[in-house]
């Protein structure tokens, strides 16, 4: 490479800061850069080689290059080329730029939707739809019932709109997957079932450690181990309390009809790109497979590009997504950040549907699809006069606490319904001693193995609670 000396500045390269990309090759309207065809003994791959006799200074290749200390216009350093390589760049472009990475997002576009008839879906149906209309375009799963209908679905429709689905090898590949996409910024998912789930906890711990984006769709099935296909609430705790290793939260949503599969799915991209971390979303196994009627909302999402996403192009180049803190005070100040984000979710974020509440003396908690059979159990008892309510959180993690307070006064029992041997309740229970409440008695009907708690054991609960009363 020669040094020029026209007027107008010539593109500049230290072949050792090539990674021959060839972003260069393809930018260069004059075809000035061609692949380099001699190996560079400090890098080990052929950088480009300049032939700028046509060279109009239009600096379209340097815009493409994403090398921090790549392609740049001659601003009179080209005769140092070669002088500094690799060991101290600072001494020939200066200190490299360090941005603060907690950019804001710039805004998602909002497009008009045509209006359509209400949809006859499927509970993992309407969940693809609604990351579909959230802008997602990256899905990545490994196949496993009773989740598979979703990912079915995406593998059928991210190719008709220009997406990407890959069935990985595995779960532990899925979730390192999302962990690449999200750190690019771009709207990524999974679906998964119980222990797929599991099997994704230190993906998730490292996306929560690095701040990336990205929503699991997780269809709960009978456990533990493989246990069987069947709907269970079986991680609840798994999500509220066991994401993988150290300071780990995540907004857990958990619907309770297609319809909430649709509209919850699209908040979850939504509040996991609020906060940069994960979302998980918790239906059973029931909730998949269950068909509803679904109306679509009234636009859907393009998502921008986020400041901090780490993407390859220059205005991207300064970023770094990575969950290791070497200094013990960088790790600790790291987890008193995310702590004030977890704070400002719990204030903010939290969910609840309070269902003929206002006069209940008997309060039944519930969510997903028991939350379905309990509702039916309330208008029973109260068609017979007991003044039962239904209390269900959307958000499992954080607990809705703030939503539940204000009705324990008059509430003489709490029945929890649950799928599970315990774990709604002891969500329940935690938020209650958090907010330093003695609660009312709590009972409960619990159901395991795949069998749903039913509308007459809850009936006979709850009339049994008023009976005691009496
Ligand atoms: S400055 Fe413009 S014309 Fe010159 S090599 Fe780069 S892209 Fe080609
Ligand atoms: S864009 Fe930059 S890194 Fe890529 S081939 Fe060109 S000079 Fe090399």
């Amino acid at each position: 490479m020669s040094h020029f000396t026209t007027a107008r500045p010539r593109p500049f390269l230290d072949p050792a800061y090539c990674k021959a990309c060839l972003r260069c090759v393809e930018a260069c309207a004059k075809h000035c850069i061609t692949p380099g065809s001699t190996l560079n003994t400090i890098t080990g791959v052929a950088p480009v080689e300049l032939h700028l006799e046509h060279c109009t200074g239009c600096a379209l290749c340097v815009q493409a290059c994403p090398e921090p200390f790549g392609l740049r216009l001659d601003e009179g350093m080209s005769h140092l080329e070669g002088e500094f390589r690799l060991e101290d760049p600072t001494k020939l472009f200066g200190k490299k730029r360090v941005d603060v990475v907690d950019a804001p997002i710039e805004p998602d576009e909002q497009i008009p939707l045509p209006g359509c008839a209400p949809l006859v879906l499927k509970g993992a149906y309407a969940s693809a739809i609604g990351a579909v209309l959230a802008g997602c375009r990256h899905v990545f799963g490994y196949p496993i019932t009773p989740s598979t209908e979703g990912a079915e679905l995406m593998a059928k429709l991210m190719p008709e709109l220009g997406g990407t689905f890959v069935q990985a090898v595995s779960e532990v590949a899925a979730v390192n997957m999302m962990y690449g996409a999200g750190g690019a910024g771009v709207p990524a998912m999974t679906f998964t079932s119980s222990p797929g789930f599991s099997l994704m906890l230190e993906g998730i711990s490292y996306m929560i450690g690095a701040e990336v984006p990205g929503v699991f769709v997780n269809f709960m099935r009978g456990g533990p181990g493989l246990g069987n296909i069947a709907p269970e609430q079986s991680d609840i705790k798994l999500a509220c309390r066991g994401l993988g290793h150290g300071n780990t939260h995540a907004l857990v949503l958990a619907p309770s009809t297609p319809q909430e599969m649709l509209d919850l799915t699209l908040a979850a991209f939504a509040l996991s790109f609020r906060y940069r971390n994960p979302v998980i979303m918790l239906g059973d196994g029931f909730l998949g497979q269950m068909t509803g009627v679904v109306r679509l909302p009234p636009t859907l999402s393009r998502p921008g590009r986020p400041a901090w996403a780490v993407w390859g192009d220059r205005s991207h180049r300064h970023n770094l997504i990575s969950s290791i803190h070497l200094a013990e005070t960088d790790l600790e100040a790291h987890n008193e950040h995310l702590n004030r984000k977890y704070a400002a979710i719990a204030k903010r974020e939290t969910r609840a549907e309070l269902f003929r509440c206002d006069d209940a003396e008997v309060l039944v908690v519930a969510c997903n699809t028991p939350a379905r059979m309990a509702k039916g159990a309330v208008e029973v008892a109260r068609a017979r006069g007991l003044a039962a309510g239904l209390f269900r959180p959307i958000t499992l993690w954080p607990f809705p606490i703030d939503a539940l307070l204000p009705l324990l006064p008059r509430t003489r029992q709490i029945i929890v319904v649950e799928a599970s041997p315990g774990q709604l309740e002891d969500e329940l229970r935690l938020a209650l001693s958090h907010a330093d409440r003695v609660p009312p008695p709590i009972t409960h009907v619990r159901r395991g193995g795949g069998v749903l708690p039913q509308q007459t054991e809850i009936l006979a609960q709850i009339a049994a609670t008023q009976e005691a009363f009496a």
